[in-house]
């Protein structure tokens, strides 16, 4: 079956799932770049996303999986037959018995921090200023300032995508490292996290937030579309200072630059493309190598055009 013969049949058959047609995804990345996709398609909760992958799986259909984009780059051209389906609307989060916080895989980091300071939990001040979501920040082991997902995630549920079951698995079975996760292997959906957390003093919580969020506003480019730092942090160095003791920044392509304020960021000063970003990427990479022997590996993730 085609794709524009499906899309029909899961408009009949799922009305409550909202499907944006070539939908250009500048409009849904932090970067602000990327093409149309054929479909991008947003459940309004995890019943119906896992329905909808059954059905997907059974045309032989496999999605591209987004969360809020902040981490993610589609092409310019090429994607056109891409099926990419959001997590954006499943936004639950709940306290379970025992204290520790349940949340879904749509709920932003930044309103997960904020139910735990609602309730005086420490642990995740560090995440209040991630602009990801509780999925994209499981996949990446997101972190911050000495912080990471995995110090206080409990366990992980997805849905495998080859045969459609959900399985539960704690986080120790998670293959957690910098930036990593076994999720990143893909064939499988992040749905939903426990989070455990200690008591702690709600000022205390309130201020530490305040102030790493006011430490990123000092020393990053927010005032400018970007999908964060860059290029991962290479083994006892920092990709920025790299960059900028080889004289980087500033540089650019397109509309793409090497950030003047923070030289780990690239930003898009007005109209940057995909392909802007990449060749920059390529750039820094070649010239890092060339001067300090090191090879920076990108952290955004630059989705393929699909043949
Ligand atoms: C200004 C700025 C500051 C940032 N600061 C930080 C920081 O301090 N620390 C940090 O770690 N990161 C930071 N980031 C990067 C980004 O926010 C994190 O990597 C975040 O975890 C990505 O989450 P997301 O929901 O946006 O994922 P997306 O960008 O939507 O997706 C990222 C990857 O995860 C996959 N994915 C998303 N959801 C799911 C799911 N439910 N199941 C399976 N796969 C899924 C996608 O397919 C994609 O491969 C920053 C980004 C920006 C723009």
């Amino acid at each position: 079956m085609n794709l524009d013969k499906l899309i029909i049949e899961i408009k009949q058959t799922y009305p409550t799932i909202t499907l944006l047609e070539n939908e250009p995804m500048k409009n849904h990345c932090s970067f602000r770049s990327g093409g149309p996709v054929r479909v991008l398609a947003l459940p309004p909760d995890e019943a119906a996303l896992v329905n909808l992958c059954t059905f997907l799986q059974q045309h032989g259909i496999t999605p591209y999986l987004l969360g809020n984009g902040t981490n993610v780059v589609f092409p310019d051209d090429g994607a056109e037959n891409l099926f990419v389906l959001s997590t954006g609307a499943m936004q639950e989060v709940s306290i379970l018995q025992g204290g520790d916080l349940w949340a879904s895989a749509g709920l932003p980091l930044s309103r997960l921090a904020a139910v735990a300071l609602e309730h005086s939990l420490t642990g995740l001040e560090f995440a209040s200023g991630i602009p990801g979501s509780v999925g994209g920040g499981v996949l990446m082991n997101a972190g911050a300032y000495g912080g990471e997902l995995k110090d206080v995630i409990v366990s992980v549920r997805y849905l495998d995508l080859a045969d459609g079951t959900i399985h539960e698995i704690p986080a120790s079975a998670c293959d957690f490292g910098y930036r990593r996760s076994c999720f990143q292997k893909g064939g499988s959906i992040i749905l939903s996290a426990v989070f455990r957390l200690s008591p702690g003093n709600r000022e205390e919580i309130a201020a530490r937030m305040k102030d790493l969020n006011q430490r990123r506003r000092d020393k990053q480019p927010l005032d400018l579309p970007s999908a964060g730092s860059a290029f991962r942090r290479p083994e006892g160095y920092f990709a920025a200072a790299l960059i900028e003791e080889c004289g980087l920044k500033g540089t650019s392509i397109g509309g793409a630059q090497v950030s003047e304020k923070h030289a780990g960021f690239i930003v898009n000063t007005g109209n940057a493309t995909t392909e802007d970003l990449r060749l920059l990427l390529n750039l820094v990479r070649d010239e890092v190598y060339k001067q300090k022997h090191i090879l920076l590996q990108p952290e955004v993730i630059l989705v393929s055009p699909v043949s």
